[in-house]
């Protein structure tokens, strides 16, 4: 510091102790005996003491230097040695007992010829900050566990599609070790077909910014088709980049439990025909594309001839077979476009999409020879041949609801029973 004519050597030390009072750190020098010729306010403060009754102490009377053994061996290295310290301490306060962390730096002090008469010391406390990050890591430790735990794929990723987490089952999904995941791009870890169909909701998270759910589907590393609930989460780490956390768990069996029963819920068990709710639902959904595409569709109703007479002969749970025969034969002789079901105990319907009356009298003429042509397994012993007796109408979007073409359809089956049965009759 240039000497002011104005201020004393005096005044000068004086500033410079109130500047090492306030500057927040422990600072103290010691002799070669280790011995303390300074102390500042804080470290006055920690001992309990006036600097007076401080200087020309040691260690010994204000630390518990049994357990503060880093204390003593760096003192030494710098005294003795010459280096300058620059390490984390732990030391005991013998007063309290109370174990306080430093950050501290110490250095020797050398006099004009460079022999070393002493050191200075430098200590931050660190230890509440040394607990928050113990608490932190210990935290983080938790955390850690149930995410590697938990029955779920968790990750998180970011818009350029950079991993910046995945846990362990995530990383056994992708069949990659955690490491090898983080920091990469979802195509340079995963299969292109399989990162691009994650990236789909991702997107729509990111372009969106809100909460996105939904059902996932892919293939297990057994190439085994499974399905995943996900709910992908917009978090944003810092301004700089969006990212996302996404949960997926695997609902696979639940899944398939609801497929099993929506195939349940729109077929009959025992021929494995669509039953009739399905069936006029999709009549519906037929007429209503059939008027937005100005196009027409056709009907058949059938009903199986003289069927109580099979019951009485064979008994019901043969007529039962028979039922599965007829409508194993019908299933075969629809095409693919037509919608066939059983709509009620032998009675079976028939829509035909983008089909006219016409077209369709050929199908249905088609549908009832073979019916009557095919014979039943001789062990039935019935010889009377099969037959049944067809409807068909022809939808008219100016003419017909719902209701009317299928009442149309089933006067045309009656008008068949009537004349004579095993045939076709249209309006
Ligand atoms: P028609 O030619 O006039 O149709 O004569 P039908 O004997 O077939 O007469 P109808 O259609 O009125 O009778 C249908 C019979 O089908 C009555 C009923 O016992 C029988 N049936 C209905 N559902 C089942 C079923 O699930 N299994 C069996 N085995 N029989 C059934
Ligand atoms: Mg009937
Ligand atoms: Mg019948």
């Amino acid at each position: 510091m240039p000497k002011s004519p104005n201020i004393s050597v005096q005044d000068q030390i004086l500033s410079l102790t109130t500047i090492l009072d306030e500057v927040g750190a422990y600072i103290y020098t010691k002799d070669l005996d280790g011995c303390y010729t300074y102390a500042n306010s804080y470290v006055l403060k920690l001992f309990g003491t006036r600097l007076e009754d401080t200087i020309g102490k040691k260690d010994n009377d204000f630390f518990d230097l049994k357990r503060s053994n880093q204390l003593r061996a760096h003192d030494i290295r710098v005294i003795e040695h010459g280096e300058t310290i620059e390490k984390e301490e732990i030391n005991f306060i013998k007063a309290t007992g109370e174990k306080r962390i430093y950050w501290t730096v110490k250095k020797p002090i050398r006099n004009t010829q460079g022999q070393i008469i002493g050191m200075c010391g430098i200590s931050t406390d660190i230890t509440e900050r040394k607990q928050i990050e113990q608490q932190l890591a210990k935290q983080n430790q938790l955390l850690e566990t149930i995410l590697n735990n938990v029955d779920a794929f968790i990750y998180m990723k970011d818009s350029n599609r950079h991993f910046h987490y995945v846990n362990q089952k995530t990383a056994d999904l992708f069949n990659h070790p955690v490491d090898a995941i983080i920091g990469k791009r979802d195509i340079e870890v995963l299969p292109e077909e399989f990162a691009n169909h994650l990236w789909t909701m991702d997107e729509k998270v990111f372009s969106s910014g809100v909460i996105h759910s939904g059902e996932e589907s892919f293939e297990d590393t057994d190439g085994n088709l499974r399905h995943y609930w996900t709910v992908k989460v917009p978090y944003n780490l810092d301004e700089s980049i969006s990212t996302l956390v996404g949960f997926s768990t695997d609902i696979t069996e639940l899944h398939e439990l609801k497929e099993q029963l929506r195939h349940q819920s729109n077929t009959c068990s025992l021929t494995n025909l669509y039953n009739r709710r399905y069936f006029f639902n999709e009549l519906e959904r037929e007429i209503s594309r059939a008027n937005r595409q100005n196009g027409t569709l056709s009907l058949l109703v059938i009903d199986v001839d003289h069927f109580k007479t099979i019951n009485d002969e064979l008994g019901h749970p043969t007529g039962d077979k028979v039922l599965q025969i007829i409508s194993d034969i019908l299933a075969t002789s629809v095409r693919e476009i037509d919608t066939l079901a059983r709509v009620g105990g032998e009675e079976f319907s028939v829509i035909l999409p983008n089909t006219n009356l016409k077209e369709g009298l050929i199908l249905a003429e088609r549908i009832r020879n073979q019916i009557h042509t095919h014979p039943l397994p001789d062990e039935m012993n019935f010889k009377t041949p099969l037959s049944i007796s067809i409807g068909i109408a022809e939808y008219n979007q100016s003419q017909h609801t719902l209701e009317t073409l299928y009442a149309m359809a089933d006067n045309m089956l009656y008008k068949a029973k009537q004349s004579g049965r095993n045939q076709v009759c249209h309006p």
